[in-house]
């Protein structure tokens, strides 16, 4: 796999993309993605099931979970992030080796100190769309709610704090403002299909 690493320019720039949110696993980054096995990896306290909301066809949304580097003081179900730091962060740069390390992460190219750096690879969301069920399943497991009652009641609790600190004039952080954007943009009054139904429906997702 391609991957872009400049340890002295990201030295310098002292981690700025992993302090605002852990980066994506891809499922290639995993032995087995049975429920077993990820269990596993979500109990060592490092990995986070998180995702994102994706807008597709007639203004509808799906939501893709997937693996990330688990934020600091982030739950195992984070699926509306607060973002970082990374939990893997440390003043020394990144505590993985590279053989360990999300590809979400060596497929950001160092291109600026301080960021934001070219993400080489746009679509990781997608590779995981075949795991939706497994992951969904897990989420249920932990929270013992569906996957789109949590999203709606993580956003919702987001969004409350997002509107007191515009009301108070209080800057949004990055992860808020795209909190924000993903609510009114793309889940508000939006219908929403199963990540298994947009599957079947061969849907090209943008
Ligand atoms: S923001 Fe760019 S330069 Fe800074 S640590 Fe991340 S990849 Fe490296
Ligand atoms: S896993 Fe490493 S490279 Fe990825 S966000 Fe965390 S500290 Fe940064």
């Amino acid at each position: 796999m391609e991957k872009y690493i400049n340890y002295a320019m990201c030295k310098k720039c002292g981690g700025a993309c992993c302090k605002q949110n852990g980066c994506v696993y891809l499922p290639k980054d995993f032995k087995s993605l049975e429920a077993s096995n990820i269990i596993k990896e979500l109990d060592k306290g490092k990995i986070s099931i998180s995702g994102q909301p994706v807008n597709f066809f007639a203004n509808s949304w799906t939501y893709i979970p997937y693996l990330r580097a688990r934020n600091k003081d982030a739950e195992i179900v984070d699926l509306i992030t607060d973002g970082g730091p990374c939990i893997n962060l440390t003043d020394s740069g990144c505590s993985l080796s590279e053989d360990m390390r999300p590809s979400g992460g060596l497929l950001v190219k160092p291109t600026k100190i301080g960021g934001p750096c070219e993400k080489m690879n746009k679509d990781l969301g997608m590779e995981w769309l075949e795991y939706s069920e497994v992951l969904e399943y897990l989420i249920k497991l932990y929270t013992n709610m569906n996957m789109i009652d949590v999203i709606v009641s993580q956003i919702s609790e987001k969004i409350v704090v997002i509107k007191k600190k515009i009301n108070n004039n209080i800057p949004l952080s990055e992860m808020e403002k795209l909190n924000m954007q993903w609510y009114y943009q793309v889940i508000a009054n939006k219908p929403y299909y199963e990540p298994d139904e947009v599957k079947n429906m061969s849907l090209i997702l943008y």
